[in-house]
């Protein structure tokens, strides 16, 4: 299995590397292998060298050309590895480019026993394999406390991990790589990558002062496993999430400017989508309003105002009582409260009737009292006042004669001073009451002039005479006592007067005339009657 070279260094067997099979049979090509010269190589390092060798053989060339190579190394510094390069050739042992493999973070901290669980070392640059690379290392629990015996460590081939982050499947997109450290260490980053390389991986987006990539390094912390956060700078959206099971964040970019012509392609096509829906169902929604809205609400609408203008009641047709929705709810309330309006109203009728017909009874009472006297219940003096006008005024049209008679009671002051008050009305009612007996009927008109005086306007003059001369015959029948007059009983003394108008006298003129003679009928003793 090792070769011994001139320095001490071993190598594999020659042949191996070509493939040409061992004592036992078993062939490795492909494979290379390196150890140091620091112990010579007794049965447990070959044992566990050869145990590498298995290990690197069986998984190197099964991920041959992918991101991974596997191998192991055992702590007396050596490793086999299956790769294009023969490392026994690449590496020496001594001289300037002497393989210093405890210069290695992956040997150092491999056989720390510090280090527990697998670690990402930084990236590197790896003569034998031309190229940067990150290793994967996995210390082993080691049997005896102080002393690991193999580490299995993973080259990851960062060319082509950058290769593929560079380019991810999303057109016009393009990925980063940095560690979810403070600083956010650069693994590919493609605007910076000469800088990630010249500092052999120490560069970051502090470092390098990546404005841009400050809101990804934010994001980045906290970022659960499989977790992806969105995050949009001025010219990007970029998506963040882990790497499972590496302390790396992959950040996927993509720029604002692609967007824009998808989003307006999609957004066309939601309003033209939109605009088609709206259409139908503005169609669908006007016929449905004109059956079950608008036609039943016109009817309803004809209805109100049927109701209100009062014109008849509805008939059954005139509502959209039949309609199982909000309208036809209203309809049947609205016919409800129609028939009610409809029934107070008739019952407002009858009443207004009634109360107007009372109202015509007390009016007409009210134009009775108006003009009657209401101590004797004869026309008063206004009444007899507008009867005179308008007699006189017929008479001068018809050209015929108009009397009027002026009545006094003599002495009353004294009937009142001797009998009271009382008394006297009394007597005036018997007065009054005997001037109607005398003139019954329409033949002319008894009012009370004011106090104890009377008037009679009689329109056949023919008849005056007599109808005068009864009236105190028959207050002389009456004999009402009257013991402060000199005659006993009581008695009225008349003077009147008959005219025929002219167009140029006046009414008050057979008044004056009437009053004259009665005046007359007093100076000449009382108890007579004087016609001017
Ligand atoms: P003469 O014969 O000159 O007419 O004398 P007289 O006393 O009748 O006349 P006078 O004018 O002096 O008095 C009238 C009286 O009539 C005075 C008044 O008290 C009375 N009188 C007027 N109106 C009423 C009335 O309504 N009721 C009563 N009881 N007396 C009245
Ligand atoms: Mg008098
Ligand atoms: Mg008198």
């Amino acid at each position: 299995m090792f070769y011994r070279h001139e320095d001490g260094s071993y190598t594999q067997r020659p042949g191996v590397f070509e493939g040409e099979p061992l004592a036992d049979g078993r062939r490795y090509k492909g494979m290379s292998a390196t150890y140091a010269p620091d112990v010579s190589p007794n049965d447990d390092v070959k044992a566990r060298f050869a145990l590498s060798f298995e290990l690197a053989f069986k998984y190197g060339s099964s991920s041959r050309g992918e991101i991974f190579n596997f191998y192991g190394v055992v702590p007396e510094k050596g490793f086999p590895i299956y790769q294009s390069v023969d490392v026994g050739k690449a590496f020496t042992y001594s001289g300037p480019d002497a393989l210093k493999l405890e210069t290695f973070e992956f040997y150092t901290r491999g056989f720390d026993e510090r280090e527990k669980d697998p670690f990402f070392t930084k990236m590197y640059w790896d003569s034998s394999n031309n190229g940067w690379m990150v290793t994967v290392a996995v210390p082993d629990a080691s049997a005896q406390p102080g002393r690991r015996v193999i580490l299995a460590c993973s080259d990851v081939l960062l060319d082509e991990l950058m290769r593929r982050v560079a380019s991810p499947p999303i057109k016009g997109s393009y990925g980063s790589l940095f560690m979810a450290d403070a600083d956010g260490t650069l693994i590919f980053e493609r605007d910076h990558l000469a800088d990630i390389k010249t500092s052999e991986g120490s560069a970051s987006i502090k470092s390098l002062g990546l404005v841009q990539s400050v809101p990804l390094l934010k994001a980045s912390r906290g970022l659960g496993p499989d977790e992806v956060k969105l995050v949009e700078t001025d010219r990007e959206i970029v998506a963040v999430t882990t790497l499972a099971s590496t302390p790396w964040i992959l950040a996927i970019h993509y720029p604002l400017e692609l967007m824009r012509p998808a989003v307006l392609q999609n957004f066309a096509i939601v309003i033209a989508t939109g605009l088609l829906t709206l259409l139908v169902e503005l169609f669908i929604i006007r016929s449905v309003l004109i059956k079950q809205v608008s036609q039943p609400l016109e009817r309803l609408i004809r209805a109100v105002n049927l109701v209100g203008k009062s014109q008849g009641s509805l008939d059954a047709g005139d509502l959209p009582t039949a309609s199982q929705d909000e309208i036809g709810q209203l309809a049947r309330d609205f016919q409800m409260m129609a028939t009610r309006v409809q029934e107070g109203r008739l019952r407002l009728e009858e009443k207004v009737q009634e109360r107007t017909e009372r109202l015509q009874e007390a009016n007409d009472r009210l134009v009775e009292l108006s003009i009657t006297d209401p101590l004797t219940g004869v026309a008063n003096r206004r009444r007899f006042d507008a009867v005179l006008e308008a007699e006189w005024s017929r008479a001068q049209r018809s050209g015929s004669s108009l009397t009027l008679a002026m009545l006094d009671v003599d002495y009353f002051k004294n009937f009142n001073d001797g009998y009271g008050h009382i008394a006297g009305d009394e007597c005036l009612r018997r007065i009054a009451d005997l001037l109607k007996e005398v003139l019954p009927g329409s033949a002319g008109l008894v009012a009370r002039y004011g106090g104890e005086e009377f008037v009679l306007l009689l329109a056949d003059a023919a008849e005056s005479g007599s109808l005068i001369a009864s009236i105190q015959e028959k207050l002389k029948a009456l004999a009402l006592p009257h013991s402060g007059s000199p005659f006993g009983t009581v008695t009225v003394s008349i003077g009147w007067a008959t005219m025929t108008p002219t167009d140029a006298s006046v009414a008050a003129s057979l008044v004056e005339l009437a009053d004259k003679a009665l005046y007359a009928a007093k100076n000449a003793g009382r108890n007579r009657s004087i016609k001017a």
